[in-house]
């Protein structure tokens, strides 16, 4: 089976009147200025999260702008089709499903292993290891999936972009297993999937200078699969073998084209049949694939473009780790480190929202589309997305602005802990012993206060901008907080274990979570004066 992702139409998009299409990924930019291409349309949201990294890393690779001034023009004016099918052609070699030459991110040598089912591709069915040890309660075993070219294309590309550890020698994407990655949304003036991709898409220069070796030859040092594999380091007894793929060995470009897992796709025994993923009809689905341990495995600093970084100490040496999703989702309590750099604990946007702070125009209303898998080690237990506004400060006030959101998101972060304490307080007599996830407290009071967050992040910038006192809008904050705060208590606090309740310990929970709301911690971190008396009042909702 010849299957070229460079030549069929197998990206699932929808065009701005609503008609769903598959494209090849030249098309992107058809039919642009009439009715353009809006989005990607993949049956799964986490297929979509692979596809426009899958488009962004091949425009980055061979269409990305010499300047600023070619990145202005080519967001307005995109290539036709045609040049872009010119320039995507140089790497055509690469992108080859089947055949028997390369194939897109699959292993280069021809090895002999038992074949899986395809469904082990996605990334919360249980992977090879875990079949092993029989734990794989979760997906039946040996269940038969089958996929077309697209779905199955999309799975590949997804599992080597998010590989999760997967036991000895299985080894994990160059981001770690199931990283986040956060990219630039654009406004309703940016809103084609060709804008999608070219703002996430840095100047060559500043991309060739992140990290890898731009020095090396075109093809393997760029994508794995067009040699054999560098064989990741390992462990087999107690002797260490194999080597990492570390930043001098490998293009800047394979950041996009990671091949951490060594597998063939049963690409010769096609049959016909609906897709299990997509539900289209297919003359080439396929079922079963091989894996084998000992992958490139990516060691040194390598700092994706999308994917926002922190520093991690641990006895005596400093490493800059990728970002995860945690259980409970994404929202502001993440914006330092996501939208803002958080000096203090030394975490740093992705390189894509430092570029867009740098390019940004005033008129625009963008945001973060922050997406990824939360992973129980092996496998995913759900996908999270979400989207948190990009504001436009105007870099005079910026430093104010945000050590003032930095002190916002902190103050709502001790609420939150004081408010889940004070709910643990009220059940049990013996908060400290008290087993079990609470953290459903935490997750519905970031929720409940999203909103006057963004809110608040809106005034303050038009504040600062316009020189007036901010007081106002840090109290209406707190506020917000405090009110939220017994909002939640007064919603969980009554719901204890009946065997340990005690009206009178509910009371006193709840003066104390007021008192500490209200207490100097706070309201220094806000940077308000400490003796300040306002508590207990109802927020006015603002004006939209
Ligand atoms: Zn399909």
């Amino acid at each position: 089976m010849q299957f070229n992702l460079l030549d069929e139409f197998w990206i699932p998009v929808t065009r701005q009147d609503g008609t769903p299409e598959m494209i090849a990924p030249w098309q992107v930019t058809g039919r642009f200025v009439e009715n353009p291409i809006v989005s990607l349309n993949a049956p799964r949201a986490d297929f979509n999260g692979a596809l426009i990294q899958f488009l962004i890393g091949l425009v980055q690779t061979v269409a990305a702008p010499r300047n600023n001034a070619e990145w202005r023009k080519k967001l307005k004016e995109p290539p036709s089709p045609e040049e872009l099918k010119s320039v995507f052609s140089t790497v055509h070699v690469a992108f080859e499903l089947g055949g028997n030459g390369p194939r897109f991110m699959q292993d280069f040598e021809i090895f002999n292993a038992e074949e899986g089912g395809v469904e082990g591709l996605l990334i919360e069915s249980p992977g090879a290891h875990t079949k092993e040890l029989n734990i794989d309660h979760f997906i039946k075993r040996n269940s038969s999936l089958a996929m077309c070219p697209s779905c199955c294309s999309i799975a590949l590309f997804a599992y080597q972009t998010n590989s999760p550890s997967g036991g000895p020698g299985y080894m994990t994407s160059l981001r770690g297993g199931g990283p986040l990655s956060t990219l630039i949304l654009g406004d309703k003036t940016h809103a084609t999937l060709w804008q999608l991709i070219y703002l996430n898409v840095l100047e060559q220069k500043n991309f060739l200078e992140i990290c890898g070796n731009p020095e090396l030859p075109l093809g393997k040092a760029m994508f794995p699969w067009l040699g054999e594999t560098r064989k990741g380091r390992r462990k087999k007894g107690s002797e260490f073998y194999g080597e990492y793929t570390t930043p001098d060995l490998a293009h800047p470009v394979t950041m996009f084209w990671a091949m951490p897992r060594r597998i063939r796709l049963n690409v010769e025994n096609p049959s016909s049949g609906n897709c299990d993923i997509c539900g289209g009809n297919s003359t080439t689905l396929i079922s079963t694939y091989k894996e084998v341990p000992g992958g490139e495995s990516y060691g040194g600093t390598w700092l994706h473009p999308l994917t926002p970084y922190y520093e991690k100490t641990a006895k005596g040496e400093t490493n800059i780790l990728p970002v995860h999703a945690q259980p409970g989702g994404i929202c502001y309590r993440h914006w330092l480190g996501l939208v803002q750099q958080d000096s203090v604990a030394n975490r740093m946007p992705a390189r894509i929202v430092h570029e867009f702070i740098e390019r940004a125009r005033n008129s625009w209303q963008f945001r973060l589309w922050a997406f990824g898998y939360d992973m129980d080690n092996m496998k995913a237990r759900c996908w999270y997305e979400s989207t948190m506004p990009l504001l436009q400060v105007d870099p005079a006030y910026r430093c104010e602005f945000e050590n003032y959101v930095a002190g916002m998101v902190k103050a709502a972060s001790e609420v939150a802990n004081n408010t889940r304490s004070a709910v643990k307080k009220a059940w049990f007599h013996r908060p400290g012993d008290a087993k079990g996830d609470i953290s459903f407290v935490d997750a519905g009071f970031w929720m409940q206060t999203e909103q006057a967050f963004y809110d608040a992040l809106k005034n303050l910038c038009m504040g600062i901008g316009s020189g007036a006192n901010t007081m106002t809008i840090r109290q209406t904050w707190h506020q917000a907080l405090c009110v939220q705060s017994i909002a939640s208590f007064d919603a969980y606090a009554w719901e204890g274990p009946i065997e340990d309740a005690d009206p009178k310990r509910v009371v006193v929970a709840r003066k104390e979570l007021g008192m500490f709301n209200h207490g100097k911690k706070i309201k220094e971190l806000l940077e308000l004066p400490v003796k300040q008396k306002s508590p207990g009042k109802v927020v006015k909702k603002k004006d939209k």
